[in-house]
């Protein structure tokens, strides 16, 4: 499969390069030049099919012109070593529950597989080096992808994040690792840990010494994986006879994981409709109702991890629709929510049915009870768990959330992190000794 960039300047790439680079040469997002129709007999049967082997079929048809049959198979495998199952939460609606994995979180999976398939590619180039990924956090994105790299061979992660600026819980899920997973606490905010990632890419020496790559969110290797959830959901709600009208809400920031939603819905997936379910980061909502694409500074919310005022996904969602309004809102709706909502969300659903929503889920909640017609079923997804979240959910909703044993686990580990300057020439030196 060939991979063009959104921006139209780069040389097209294959799957190798596109996933060892990330970004294409003229910054733009590579997309994959088909996306192939899984046939009729498949969905047929999908109910009766586990997570993994839907998760496999999926995953063939992206990469099984690129990637040993074999070997996908176990990279499939091996991210999927947990559940990420659907949940009523009330009368027609339903959640997705991603936050299983590792990090409590949804961006496990694509860390995960990121993390297999760099591993595969790298060990077919010739005298292969180690690999050393560098990654700039202000929280979530360092844990995902520290975990999901965790233990993989041939590989070296550097999380770098700033000191003081990331909460304990946070924190302890990239610190406590050890093995192949170096945190690297600066003395700065999370713009000089991305100034320092950057500088690194850029300078020769360094690149000289020692192979660099990033794991960056928009790397088809990290956004793609996405889809095998969306694929499980509509299995499990075919299962109960609720799949025929079914309506896909996703709490979006970033908008990659509404962006696999989208690619598995061009894949076949039967979902009727979907909805963007945003905080008060409003720059997509915008763009469906003027059809003008403004982006903004962000704002900071009580739903965090989608506080983004240019969300890099909306340049493959335009390209995959082929830059028509008219398309893009006939398939997706938005909705947008203050910090003021999420909490009355939040205590609503916990008073009529007990379930503990987070901030970034109680956006996709709302938007289906705002949004949800008769005779339909919506599913949103539960991007990360409560817990994660414990202060803020403990205050609004008067209560103690249990903290899960995973969670747990890291916050008795042995914090282990190297100081750092934000001065760039303090960074390589300590990279070259390395
Ligand atoms: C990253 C994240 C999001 C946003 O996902 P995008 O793919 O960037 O749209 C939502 N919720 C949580 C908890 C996240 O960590």
């Amino acid at each position: 499969m060939k991979y063009y960039s959104t921006n139209g300047k780069a040389p097209i790439a294959d799957l190798h390069k596109a996933v060892v680079k990330g970004l294409a040469e003229d910054r733009g997002l590579y997309m994959p030049e088909r996306i192939n129709k899984l046939p009729q007999e498949f969905f047929d049967n999908i109910e009766k099919m586990s997570f993994q082997e839907i998760a496999y079929t999926v995953a063939s048809a992206f990469f099984g012109e690129d990637v040993d049959p074999d070997a996908l198979h176990d990279i499939v495998y091996d991210t999927l070593q947990f559940d990420c199952p659907v949940v009523n939460v009330k009368d027609s609606i339903y959640t997705l529950e991603l936050f299983h994995g590792p990090t409590l979180a949804f961006k496990d999976v694509g860390a995960r597989f990121m993390a297999r398939l760099l591993q595969y590619f790298i060990k077919q180039e010739n005298n292969h080096k180690e690999v050393n990924v560098l990654v700039a956090t202000s929280g979530d994105t360092g844990s995902a992808v520290a975990n999901g790299f965790l233990g993989v061979d041939g590989i070296h992660v550097y999380v770098l994040y700033p000191k003081g600026k990331v909460s304990p819980i946070q924190e302890c899920q990239f610190t406590t690792l050890g093995k192949n997973i170096t945190a690297i606490e600066v003395d700065g905010v999370f713009d000089d840990c991305q100034a320092l990632v950057k500088n690194a890419f850029m300078d020769a020496e360094l690149n000289d010494h020692m192979k660099l790559t990033s794991a960056n969110s928009i790397n088809v290797a990290r956004f793609l994986p996405q889809a095998f959830y969306y694929f499980n959901a509509y299995a499990r709600m075919k299962e109960q006879g609720k799949a025929d009208n079914l309506v896909m809400c996703v709490p979006s920031g970033n908008f990659g994981n509404i962006c696999a939603a989208l690619f598995g819905h061009e894949m076949g997936l039967p979902i009727k409709r979907f909805i963007a379910a945003n905080n008060a980061n409003d720059i997509f909502y915008k763009y469906l109702q003027t059809g003008k694409y403004e982006p903004k500074p962000s704002k900071q919310t009580l739903a965090n991890a989608m506080d983004v005022g240019d969300p890099s996904n909306f340049a493959r969602i335009y390209d995959l629709y082929g830059k028509s309004h008219a398309k893009i809102t006939s398939i997706i709706s938005g909705a947008t929510y203050t910090d003021e909502d999420i909490k009355q969300t939040m205590r609503e659903c916990y008073k009529a049915s007990g379930y503990i929503l987070d901030p970034h889920g109680a956006c996709g909640y709302q938007a289906l009870k705002d949004g949800l017609r008769d005779g339909e079923f919506g599913v949103f997804c539960e991007t990360a768990h409560p817990a994660k979240f414990k202060e803020k959910v403990d205050e609004i909703l008067g209560i103690d959330v249990e903290i899960p044993e995973r969670l747990a686990a890291f916050m008795r580990g042995q914090k282990q992190s190297v100081a750092m300057s934000k001065d760039f020439a303090d960074f390589k030196n300590y990279l070259l000794d390395q």
